[in-house]
């Protein structure tokens, strides 16, 4: 009998992790919308059960990129082909087993989503030399040009955002039928959020309200130069017609948000650590200006925010810089003084090509995919 067929709520354990914010961006949106219909745990095996070094990779994730990204692009490279992932996670599979096997046997869902990439091979392969027979989905973060890592052709369903991501999941053997194109997942609250009224949002926030705003954040862990580009920003908008202010989210990066802090602005600025509430940030958001996040992007998206990307996290990320400037929904703009002059022309009054690219980012935006992707999962209990 399924537990479908038995009336009972299904047990969904989603494994994830920490590093940088939109693995657990996904995992919270995803539990949201299996709100009164499914029981949900999460369980992180990297984090939290694999010994040393492995448990501080989130940790270590946003330096890491920050600091060193030509080291995390060489082993983005080293990843790229499927074989040499799967010799490097058989070789290390034996030595991290008996921790990371205790984890996820300890819990037993009747039903497993990853949305961590390297949370898909090594449970699959302890469920298998368990003989637990339990549905496994994977939900892909990644967007346009996910690392293989991902695609474990031993999973029941495998969820991706684009059609440029369904090809790499082929063209790492996963059946055609496994796959399927729906959306990145995003809180329900961003889709409550859209359409209410900026001036209002901005007053909510303690903002003033009919100061234009320009929004500007690093993913989760506060990853780019944020610092430098916020000061080319303020300086680019000094004496603007519009009078446009500017907030700074540094997500987790403390040292970032204490230099922010201590800095003095030519124009009003708000420095935020990481918030809670990026609905309403975008919400009273004019402009956003950010890393090439794959949430941050399907966020802004749904609320009709135009993005200026300044940088992105070698390989996984560079994919989404160009369906950004494909789809006409932001601009990229590497150079501080680009994006300056770019930010400051956009707000120009009477400008409409603000108006223009926040058209197309409601049109590209998937509201739903979080339900369709819930929906499909629970549709392997029935
Ligand atoms: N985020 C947040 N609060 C913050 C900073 C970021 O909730 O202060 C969320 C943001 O809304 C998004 C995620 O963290 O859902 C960032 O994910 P993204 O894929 O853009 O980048 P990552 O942090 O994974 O590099």
């Amino acid at each position: 009998m399924t537990v479908a067929e038995a009336g009972l709520l299904p047990r969904i354990t989603i494994l994830t992790a920490n590093a940088g914010g939109g693995h657990r961006a996904a995992a919270n949106s995803l539990s949201e919308a299996l709100e009164g219909r499914a029981g949900v745990t999460y369980l992180s095996l990297m984090d939290d059960h694999a010994p040393f070094p492995i448990n501080t990779w989130s940790a270590i994730y946003g330096p890491w990129v920050n600091y060193s990204p030509w080291l995390y692009q060489l082993v983005y490279r080293y990843g790229a082909s499927r074989d040499r992932v799967l010799m490097t996670e058989r070789a290390v599979y034996p030595l991290i087993r008996p921790w990371v096997e205790k984890g996820m046997l300890s819990v037993n869902p009747d039903l497993f989503i990853s949305v961590h990439p390297l949370h898909t091979d090594v449970p699959i392969w302890i469920l298998q030399e368990a003989k637990r027979r339990v549905p496994f989905v994977t939900v892909v973060t990644d967007p346009v040009t996910p690392p293989v890592a991902w695609f474990c052709p031993d999973v029941d369903l495998c969820i991706v955002a684009t059609e440029e991501a369904r090809s790499v999941a082929l063209g790492c053997g996963m059946a055609p039928h496994k796959v399927r194109v729906i959306g990145l997942p995003i809180r329900p609250a961003f889709q409550q959020a859209r359409g209410q009224p900026k001036t209002e949002m901005r007053r909510r926030l303690g903002l003033t309200p009919e100061r234009p705003l320009v929004l500007l954040t690093g993913g989760g862990a506060g990853i780019g130069r944020l610092r430098p580009l916020a000061q080319a920003i303020a300086r680019g908008l000094t004496n603007h017609p519009a009078h446009p202010q500017l907030a700074i989210i540094a997500g987790r990066n403390r040292e970032l948000q204490l230099s922010l802090r201590a800095e003095r602005w030519p124009i009003p600025v708000r420095v935020l650590g990481f918030v809670n509430n990026m609905p309403e940030w975008l919400a009273a958001t004019d402009l956003l200006v950010s890393k090439a996040g794959p949430a941050t992007i399907a966020e802004a998206a749904c609320m009709g925010v135009p993005l200026i990307i300044t940088d992105y996290v070698p390989g996984q990320e560079a994919g989404n810089v160009e369906w950004v400037q494909r789809h006409n929904v932001g601009l990229f703009e590497p150079s501080r003084q680009g994006l300056a002059h770019v930010v400051a022309e956009l707000l120009q009054p009477g400008n409409p090509e603000l108006a223009r690219m926040a058209e197309r980012a409601l049109a590209t935006a998937r509201p739903d995919a979080t339900r369709e992707i819930a929906d499909a999962a629970l549709s392997l209990l029935l």
